[in-house]
């Protein structure tokens, strides 16, 4: 499954952040549970402390105050002087409703007289109690409390009359769990919270209506501790196995000791669920924080990491089908990574591919050698140029789809121009001539070119095309192809060598002879050739002709290649007459093959083909063998020994196993290599001199007769005469049908026996018809004659009949 790398990234920070924020959340809950335990602690010990000093401070003055002013009543002062009871009630009721208080006594001599309560029982108790020992003539602030009346704080003022004589004494009380003095602490502190009082003595917790279990707050233990030292304590107590979190303060007496205990506190739970509020709050958070992070961390990765990066792998792909483009990124200025460096990096490659394309292309379009347009530019530009044109793109269609070479409404036309004889120069005068060669007949053809302003390309080795798909008349046609003609007479001097070349020079028109360039160029070849044929360094044009001509060659060459799968040749011999011994006394194995349509054709046309086509190999070992057969049969069957002759063709003799072959051959016929003469031609040694040199040499050693065949027909060099092994000297039938005009080359045939034999070879002339040709090279001196006038090759079998017979004919 592909996941992209821009979820990779969220996923993988999405899991840090979570991690990270667990680890952070467990942490700081432990920080603040702590926190939050210790704080409470505080505030609860804070307020309690508020509750005492402020509050309860406070009230005392307060209450102080009220008696006070109670006391400066006059017309109340009165009435207790007067000891009128019932009016007094009504003054009381009506300060009582304007009172800061809650319990309003009157004592006269000790003894309550009135009272703002009508259930005061309690308070009486108590209040007598104190009565019995108070000093009425002073004022006393307190607080105290039991398990009857709760926390209350009390005043006892002295009532003085005009004479400043105290004539009773005011109590004012006010309870403290009153909720105007306790609600300041529940609205303070937001959990539970209760203020109780302990009295040591009786030890009962009190506890007040609306508060809840006062009295569970209070652990005894630290009560005890806390009454015993008369000391503050702030921290955990338990009551009833449930954990609190209490302050406890010692409240003093009217003595100054301790008369009981207030304290605050809230229970562990309620600290646990602000607590469990927190966590909450902070795992919102979290989870919160971890959605904005993924949310801006996909954000992020995709426009900072994936979209680079898929445009940066679009250019690659547009690279991979040659499309150079520049991905279009924005970047940002400052910004300075691995993806910019990335995206920089594709960047110059890209730019830098841009400069090499050029470098490639011309690699790819030219020549290196010549410098001309080699032949994919001319594909490129002329198998379709209107398509060129159009879309800027080359024909990569069929040759149906590209059949534009012609221009609209014009004329094209084709020259193929092939140089004549560039393997003899590279075999005389070796390859890097040859080379130079070629680039001087380049640099020619392509001014001239250039003039007629025709398009010049190097076809292929040593074949040039020039054309033009778009010409006004043809009169331009034969000038531009005399011109090279001529041009290319002038003599090459290439590094002091002067060589003479020529051109042949094949023309098809468009469209008469072919509207794409294929066609054009199968065209120009098939008439280049032809003119090659004609005798090299002309030109001709295509005609339909040389179609045909082209087709029954294609033919007959698919005929020849099955025949040689098939064997199905013959060999005939023609026999070698020796003028010293009057008789014959070898033969010539010369190769017979009839065509598909039952006819003869001439080894001088099929053994040409089967060396261009390769077959030669198979058909030249089937040959040999077929002579070395015949040869031991026809020796095996006479008392007198015949010798074979056997032509090689140069591909033959390059083979790599053509000795070993041979000694096979003769291994198995067992042979004498004395009765074994392999006739070969110039043309051979001009292939590859040195090579066939050393096979020479071999075959000589094994004691294998070799003739120059064909001698006078073509360069007649006698300097291979010297050099070479040669036994025998072949001279060609054009000397001998001139023999008889000895203005002509008549003494030439005797010129040549007489070199000859002063090099100690054998002549051997061939072609003789007639008794006079005969009787001539008798008196030359010739060795062995070959001719129609002793025999025309014959089958095996047919030759029996002549050697018996033979006395009789000459
Ligand atoms: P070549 O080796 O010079 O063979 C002599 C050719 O002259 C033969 O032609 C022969 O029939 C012909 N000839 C002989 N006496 C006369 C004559 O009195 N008058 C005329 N007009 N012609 C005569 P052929 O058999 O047509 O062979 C032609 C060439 O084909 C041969 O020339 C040889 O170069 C080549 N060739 C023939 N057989 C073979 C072969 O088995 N292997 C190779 N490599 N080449 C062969
Ligand atoms: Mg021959
Ligand atoms: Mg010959």
């Amino acid at each position: 499954m592909r996941i992209s790398i821009k979820y990779k990234f969220v996923f993988f920070s999405a899991f840090l952040l979570f991690s990270l924020t667990i680890a952070i959340s467990v942490f700081s809950i432990t920080i603040d549970r702590n926190y939050i335990i210790s704080n409470t602690r505080e505030h609860i010990s804070s307020v309690l402390r508020y509750f005492y000093e402020t509050v309860i401070n406070d009230t005392k003055e307060n209450i102080l105050e009220q008696g006070v002013m109670f006391s400066y009543n006059r017309k109340a002062v009165e009435l207790i002087e007067k000891n009128d009871i019932k009016d007094l009630n009504d003054i009381f009721e009506s300060y009582f409703n304007t009172g800061q208080f809650d319990l309003l006594f009157i004592y006269r001599d000790k003894k309550l007289i009135v009272s703002n309560k009508k259930d005061y029982g309690e308070y009486k108790m108590f209040l007598d109690g104190i009565m019995s020992w108070y000093d009425v003539d002073k004022n006393i602030v307190f607080v105290d409390g039991n398990e009857g009346l709760g926390l209350f704080v009390f005043s006892i003022l002295p009532i003085k009359n005009d004479k400043d004589r105290t004539i009773g004494n005011i109590v004012i009380g006010t309870d403290l769990s009153n909720p105007k003095y306790t609600d300041n602490i529940y609205k303070t502190y937001h959990i539970d919270s209760s203020i109780f009082f302990k009295n040591k003595r009786i030890n009962t917790t009190l506890s007040y209506e609306g508060r809840k279990q006062i009295g569970s707050l209070v652990d005894p233990e630290v009560a005890e501790t806390v009454l015993g030292k008369n000391m503050t304590y702030s921290g955990q107590t338990y009551v009833t196995g449930i954990a609190y979190i209490a302050s406890y303060l010692p409240i003093e007496g009217r003595d100054g000791k301790p008369i009981g205990i207030l304290a605050v506190g809230t229970s562990m739970l309620s600290v646990e669920k602000v607590i469990n509020k927190i966590i909450l709050f902070i795992l919102l958070f979290s989870f919160f924080m971890l959605i904005l992070v993924i949310t801006l961390a996909y954000l992020w990765s995709s426009f900072r990491m994936t979209k680079p990066i898929i445009l940066v792998s679009q250019a690659l792909k547009n690279i991979s089908k040659r499309n150079l483009v520049i991905p279009k990124l924005v970047t940002d200025a400052k910004r300075n990574d691995e993806i910019t460096d990335l995206y920089v990096a594709v960047n110059d490659m890209i730019k830098e591919m841009k400069e090499y394309e050029g470098k490639l292309e011309y690699a790819a379009f030219y020549d290196n050698m010549t410098k001309l347009p080699n032949k994919m530019l001319l594909f490129k530009i002329y198998s379709c140029p209107d398509y060129v044109l159009k879309n800027q793109k080359h024909c990569e269609g069929s040759d149906d789809q590209c059949e534009c070479f012609q221009a609209e409404g014009k004329l094209g036309v084709m020259l193929y121009i092939n140089v004549d004889d560039l393997k003899t120069v590279n075999s005389i005068f070796g390859h890097f001539i040859g080379d130079s060669l070629i680039k001087k007949i380049a640099s020619r053809l392509k001014k001239i070119a250039d003039r007629y302003d025709y398009f010049a390309s190097r076809y292929g080795g040593d074949e040039f095309i020039i054309c033009n798909n778009n010409i006004g008349k043809r009169g331009d046609i034969l000038n531009l192809a005399d011109e090279i003609i001529q041009e290319m007479k002038e003599p090459f001097d290439i590094s002091g060598n002067i060589i003479n070349t020529s051109v042949s020079i094949g023309i098809s028109l468009c469209p008469e002879n072919g509207k794409n360039l294929n066609q054009l160029i199968k065209n120009s070849d098939v008439a280049m050739r032809k003119a090659k044929e004609k005798g090299k360094n002309v030109y001709g044009f295509f005609n339909d002709k040389m179609m045909n001509e082209l087709t029954n060659r294609i033919k007959m060459e698919n005929e020849l290649k099955q025949s040689v799968k098939d064997e199905n040749f013959t060999v005939h011999f023609q026999p070698k007459y020796s003028m010293n011994e009057n008789n014959i006394t070898g033969f010539e194995a010369l190769a017979r093959w009839k065509n598909g349509d039952g006819e003869f054709v001439s080894p001088e046309i099929f053994i040409p083909m089967a060396e261009r086509t390769g077959c030669i190999i198979r058909l030249g070992e089937w040959i040999l063998r077929k002579s070395f057969e015949f040869i031991r049969n026809l020796n095996s069957k006479n008392a007198k020994n015949y010798s074979v002759s056997i032509n090689i063709s140069v591909a033959q003799i390059m083979q790599e196993n053509f000795i070993s072959l041979v000694e096979t051959f003769m291994r198995e016929y067992m042979i004498s290599p004395e009765f074994v003469e392999f006739e070969i031609t110039e043309s051979v040694l001009i292939e590859s001199y040195e090579l066939v040199k050393i096979k020479i040499e071999h075959l000589r050693m094994m004691g294998i007769g070799i003739a120059l065949d064909d001698f006078g027909k073509g360069y007649s060099s006698l300097g291979y005469l010297k050099t070479l092994p040669i036994t025998t000297l072949k001279i060609d039938k054009i000397f001998i049908d001139d023999i008889l005009d000895p203005g002509r080359n008549g003494n030439l045939a005797e010129d040549i026996i007489r070199i000859g034999h002063r090099m100690n070879l054998k002549i051997i002339a061939e072609g003789i018809e007639t008794k006079e040709q005969f009787e001539m090279l008798k008196k030359y001196g010739c060795d062995i004659i070959q001719g129609y006038y002793i025999s025309k090759a014959l089958p095996e079998n047919d030759l029996i009949g002549l050697l018996n017979n033979f006395n009789n004919l000459i």
